[in-house]
């Protein structure tokens, strides 16, 4: 039961330069999957040595290069592979009316290959044991995140996308939330786009049940110029949960939520 950040960077510039990782999550729940596998995640991932071949599926929250690039290529190593991904990823645009020209980011070979699971907000898909629960989630682009559950694991992942009222309600209960911030504290964030650190509190004070971790990922260059152990000092002293930001091939242990980090 455990989670390995196969990158803990996000955005354009991020991926230009990999300063941090862009590869997303692997979750091991017994069931294998991959969530957001941007450019990367797959030499990341054989590089630490998971076999992509024996995986079970893939997560996509939205069609952003960061966030699905090498997601065909996990599909195509994985013999049946299940696909969640927001429903923009896979379908037409005739069918979607959308105006976002990315389409599909999924390639229609491997939809076929795939068993396709296209989700918006509120949907919930059930593979083996684990309960993925689909949350809503404001970016400029049809977005989603997830909610993962199996066992006694709750892990809320925000996807991309600024605070909104109500968001808590996606999360409440959550063990583990995995938010995706890209502007430091103080920085007003701009209406639908990304996540601010006073956004993240807003969001974490709003639960009623808050998490019993905090991890600060998706990482910018902003980000990372603003001092990443006082920004998430700062979201820990305002929440009063144990709150960090993620690194690149760090571990967490989802049932002691004993957190590794990656060694040479
Ligand atoms: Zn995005």
């Amino acid at each position: 039961m455990k989670l390995t950040f196969l990158g803990s960077g996000g955005s354009s510039r991020m991926m230009a330069t990999q300063v941090r990782k862009t590869g997303g999550m692997l979750f091991d729940l017994g069931t294998k999957f991959v969530v957001d596998p941007g450019p990367g995640s797959l030499y990341h991932a054989i590089h630490l040595g998971f076999q992509p071949e024996k995986m079970n599926g893939v997560l996509v929250s939205h069609l952003h290069p960061d966030h699905c690039t090498d997601a065909n290529a996990y599909l195509d190593a994985i013999e049946k592979p299940f696909l969640i991904a927001e429903q923009h990823c896979v379908k037409d645009k005739k069918v979607t009316k959308s105006k976002v020209d990315y389409f599909p980011c999924i390639s229609v070979f491997h939809q076929r290959k795939s068993k396709v699971h296209a989700v918006k907000a509120g949907d919930k898909v059930k593979i083996n044991d684990v309960e993925i629960n689909v949350t809503k989630a404001d970016h400029y682009d049809p977005t989603v995140g997830f909610r993962i559950r199996a066992e006694n694991i709750d892990v809320g992942y925000t996807s991309d996308g600024s605070y909104f009222r109500g968001m808590e309600k996606y999360f409440d209960g959550c063990t583990v939330l995995i938010a995706n911030v890209i502007i430091p504290k103080g920085q007003n964030p701009q209406p639908h786009k990304y996540m601010s650190i006073d956004n993240l509190i807003k969001l974490v004070n709003a639960m009623k049940d808050k998490p019993d971790l905090i991890i600060i990922s998706h990482l910018n260059l902003w980000m990372l110029r603003s001092n990443m152990w006082k920004q998430e000092k700062i979201v820990q002293d305002a929440v009063k949960v144990k709150t960090i930001h993620a690194e690149d091939f760090m571990t967490v242990d989802l049932k002691t939520l004993q957190v590794t980090k990656y060694k040479k």
